[in-house]
């Protein structure tokens, strides 16, 4: 009993000797979180920079693949259609092909603008001093630690453009992910007769004359085959005549072709799950953007404009983001559309810089707080919701 109260002693000794060395008023706790993190990060942003390349090179040649195919299988069926069909499928395939490469490149190779470094601080309105690079920083700027510098309305840090998106290549960024998103869905419903096709047509496996691969690999196989269907008690000859029996009841190829190549059958299958993958992930991306840039916001702001809500909120106070000017206005500015500029530099592609500087920025004539009496009610509701209790942020 005197040696578990000894020890009991020692190790109150211990942990009161690490509290009082380690106490610090000044830091909070998520200093110490923050820090346990660090490690972490600082793989992540070194990782992030050299990986950056090889996604470049990934977006590059999964998207020339997807081109590659269209013409090799897609286009042969396209031209059983008639003329007017054919010519519809060309021109728009084509059409959106050009804005994601031209859109795709201008995100990689344009500078999102960095912040003036000669000017002084005190001749940037609003501008503070970035802790990192110790260089002005007016607002919307923000430090990226994967590039090591400050961005102007910096949005994020895309792995995929192996580049930050910010003021001067947002609408680049935005309107890739939108042609994108519609070449993708193009190319998923253009080649969902043809997948259906190929994905249940039991006969593309035994195409006579030419076996498609999986099967010939399957029948190279012999007496192992033969062997594993005797122990799953399968006749293979029963198999393989049911197989026939069911070729004769299926529809024919969407193109009216008698023999399909092998590589048609991959080809197919592998173009349509590539492009539905994308075009859902694509399409969730898209609309989370879409939301941001009709309330004037940058991924960055987002979250700073929620917490600066929040502490509004508890003052009885609303907000409102400063760099709103609308749904339409937010449109106009993103897409650059404030110049005499119409929508046709947005729907073909165009060169045209965004509005003004990225340094200073308009004034919305709203004011940044006001008092609102039932948002204090709002957020005291909020409060007592089960999911914000399990939230730790
Ligand atoms: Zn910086
Ligand atoms: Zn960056």
């Amino acid at each position: 009993m005197n040696i578990w109260r000894k020890i009991k002693q020692h190790v109150y000794v211990l942990y009161f000797t690490f509290k009082s060395l380690t106490y610090n008023s000044s830091r909070p706790k998520q200093h110490y979180i923050d820090a346990c993190f660090e490690p972490l990060f600082w793989f992540i942003d070194n990782i992030a920079s050299y990986m950056g390349l090889l996604f470049v090179i990934a977006v590059t040649v999964l998207t020339s693949s997807v081109v590659c195919l269209w013409y090799l299988f897609l286009l042969p069926v396209l031209q059983t259609y008639s003329t007017t069909r054919l010519i519809f499928h060309v021109v728009l395939a084509h059409y959106l092909l050009i804005n994601i490469v031209f859109h795709y490149f201008k995100a990689v190779f344009t500078s999102p603008g960095t912040p003036p470094q000669k000017t002084p601080l005190q001749n940037i309105p609003g501008a503070v001093v970035c802790k990192k690079c110790i260089q002005p920083k007016p607002p919307r700027t923000h430090h990226c630690s994967i590039c090591n510098r400050c961005f102007l309305k910096m949005d994020h840090h895309c792995p995929w453009m192996n580049n930050c998106i910010g003021f001067y290549n947002h609408r680049y960024f935005v309107s890739f992910c939108i042609f994108m998103w519609l070449g993708t869905v193009y190319v998923s419903v253009s080649t969902f007769d043809l997948f259906t096709y190929h994905f249940n047509h039991p006969g593309t496996l035994l195409s006579s004359p030419k076996r498609a691969v999986s099967l010939s690999f399957a029948l190279g196989l012999g007496p192992m085959l033969d062997n594993l269907l005797s122990k799953l008690q399968i006749n293979s000859t029963h198999f393989v005549s049911g197989v026939e029996e069911t070729m004769k009841n299926y529809r024919p190829h969407p193109g009216g072709f008698t023999e399909v190549h092998e590589w048609e059958h991959i080809g197919i299958i592998y173009l349509f799950l590539l492009c539905a993958a994308v075009a859902v992930a694509l399409g969730l991306l898209n609309t989370w953007h879409m939301v941001l840039v009709s309330r004037g916001e940058t991924s960055i702001e987002v979250h700073l404009n929620s917490s600066e809500r929040e502490k509004a909120a508890k003052r009885g106070m609303g907000y409102n983001n400063p760099y709103s000017y609308g749904v339409k206005g937010n449109l106009k500015e993103m897409f650059g559309l404030t110049n005499g500029k119409t929508i046709w530099s947005v729907l073909f592609p165009s060169s045209h810089p965004p509005n003004g500087n990225g340094i200073s920025w308009a004034d919305n004539k709203k004011p940044i707080h006001y008092p609102d009496p039932e948002v204090f009610a709002k957020y005291e509701r909020s409060k007592n919701l089960t999911w914000r209790k399990l939230c730790p942020c």
